[in-house]
């Protein structure tokens, strides 16, 4: 292995990822019978979900994160928690 770890679905710590990044973006639920309430902030970027591997995941190689988030439609941090999914690892 000549690449870094990539923080993909199949990594152990992506939950927690997961869940540092909805943190990140301030992801608010709302009222639970109104779903689309649900707010976040995302400056269309994946900078929040670089700052969250570069402080929490030091094993992780940013870059070839980011592409493979891109890859997989998380073209900024709120798409990397909607459309990276582990279902077809
Ligand atoms: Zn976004």
């Amino acid at each position: 292995m000549t690449e870094g770890l990539k923080m993909t679905p199949a990594h152990p710590g992506w939950r927690e990822f997961r869940y540092l990044l909805a943190e990140a973006c301030h992801f608010e639920f709302g009222d639970p019978d109104q779903p689309e309430a649900m707010t976040w902030e995302c400056d269309c970027t994946t900078d929040r979900a670089t700052t969250v591997l570069a402080e929490h995941f030091t094993d992780c190689d940013i870059k070839g994160s980011v592409s493979y988030w891109e890859r997989r439609g998380g073209q900024c941090s709120c798409e990397v928690l909607f459309n990276v999914r582990g279902d077809d690892e």
